[in-house]
């Protein structure tokens, strides 16, 4: 357990006035930015005049803000925020790794970056080897003469599986490689550069902005690497060019003041349901729970004060009774039927068919991915106690209790 890192504070403490002495800063409503001189044009460009505004696919002060609260989240010198999770994702693989290069990554990740692992990066000769990010050894075994970079997520999508970020860390210093973290389930609650990952992404549009009114993503590390990511040159950021909108970004920057509160109350619903659920003969996995394979390391890495998280998974046996579940929960004003995470309302789908679609049958079966398994991202519901009784319903009417 963390008991010195408060990254709640140090958000808290980031504080901008507006242009006007408003008490949100101003939103940077322009792509391009005017110089007096033609030679601080000229030093911005090549880098050597900091504090300058260029064009903002590079870098924009509504943008900066953001990444000031995400570095300040993360406990890192600098971060990039982009117009995804997969651009954020995308952009950090492709400033690491080029033709002939290899990854060691973990297999129960989310399916789109699978998919890019798997079906993308050949294209460029970037091989992966999938691994059971559990197993230190099979993870250390993976590691080849050319493999640049070791990827994880801290919770796995959609198995809730905890990777073990402090040793997984020292086989990636071991070998010299950047251990790159994917943190989207557990803001808050997990700090895994604090534990030596080099990198940590976030999909912005689950818990950190949490309204389910926009994508967005960010990277979170060192002033060097962010700086080679925006590099006019040859930057993986600047060349692809995932921008974040500035208008976006400020909406998200309004919804991080919530986040300590929102992760607080999400973690008590998932906990409470948890708890009764599998009182109720439920086959549920949740990383709150004793019976998580993973809850003692889980207490071992967490800022205590945020829980255990909103992610909850159901064993509904099989697909018919999961979706039969899932409609019936929807009909009875429980939640949606709809993919992602973090939202204010609670949201379940069926991995399986839906956001690990992109991993074949054969390997979510390897994996322990179920058909019948429907995911959870608890909402802040007031009165869990209601929802509970109305989801245990639902549970006996499909037969699953
Ligand atoms: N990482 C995780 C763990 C996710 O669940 C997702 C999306 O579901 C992403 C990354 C991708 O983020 P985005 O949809 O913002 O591109």
């Amino acid at each position: 357990m963390n008991t010195t890192f408060k990254p709640a504070d140090l958000m808290q403490d980031n504080q901008h006035f507006g242009e006007f002495g408003g008490v949100n800063p101003s939103i940077s409503d322009s792509a391009t930015y005017t110089f007096l001189h033609a030679q601080t044009m000229m030093d911005t460009f090549e880098g050597k005049q900091g504090g300058c505004y260029l064009y903002s696919r590079h870098s924009s002060p509504s943008n900066l803000y953001l990444c000031e609260a995400m570095a300040a989240m993360e406990g890192t010198e600098d971060a990039n925020v982009t117009g995804s999770g997969m651009g954020a994702i995308t952009t950090t693989i492709l400033q690491i790794c080029g033709a002939d290069d290899h990854i060691v990554s973990a297999r129960t990740i989310y399916g789109g970056t699978y998919a890019f692992l798997k079906n993308f990066l050949p294209k460029l000769n970037i091989k992966t080897t999938f691994v059971d990010i559990t197993s230190l050894a099979k993870v250390e075994a993976s590691i080849q003469s050319n493999t640049k970079m070791l990827y994880c997520e801290v919770m796995s999508n959609p198995l809730l599986e905890i990777a073990n970020i402090s040793e997984l860390a020292k086989i990636a210093r071991k070998h010299n490689i950047p251990l790159v973290v994917d943190n989207t389930f557990s803001p808050l609650i997990m700090s895994p550069f604090q534990m030596g990952a080099d990198i940590v992404i976030h999909s912005l549009t689950k818990f950190i902005n949490g309204m389910n009114d926009t994508v967005g993503g960010v990277v979170c590390a060192s002033k060097d690497f962010i700086s080679a990511t925006k590099n006019v040159n040859n930057g993986a950021a600047m060349l692809l060019g995932p921008t974040m909108d500035s208008f976006r970004s400020s909406s998200v920057l309004k919804n991080t003041h919530t986040l300590p509160v929102r992760m607080k109350k999400h973690s008590e619903n998932a906990m409470y349901i948890s708890e009764r659920l599998e009182k109720d003969g439920a086959r549920i996995v949740y990383p709150g729970l004793k019976s998580h394979k993973d809850h003692e390391l889980f207490k071992s890495m967490y800022n205590e004060e945020y829980g255990f998280g909103g992610m909850i998974t159901i064993d509904a046996g099989t697909l018919e009774t999961a979706d039969a579940f899932m409609e019936m929960m929807q009909d009875r004003k429980l939640g949606y039927l709809a993919v992602s995470l973090g939202f204010y309302k609670t949201l379940f789908n069926a991995p399986g068919t839906g956001t690990s679609s992109e991993v074949p049958l054969d390997e979510q079966k390897e994996m322990g991915l179920t058909q019948g398994l429907v995911r959870f991202s608890m909402g802040l519901d007031n009165n869990i106690e209601r929802t509970y009784q109305g989801i245990k319903q639902c549970m006996i009417e499909t037969g699953i209790i």
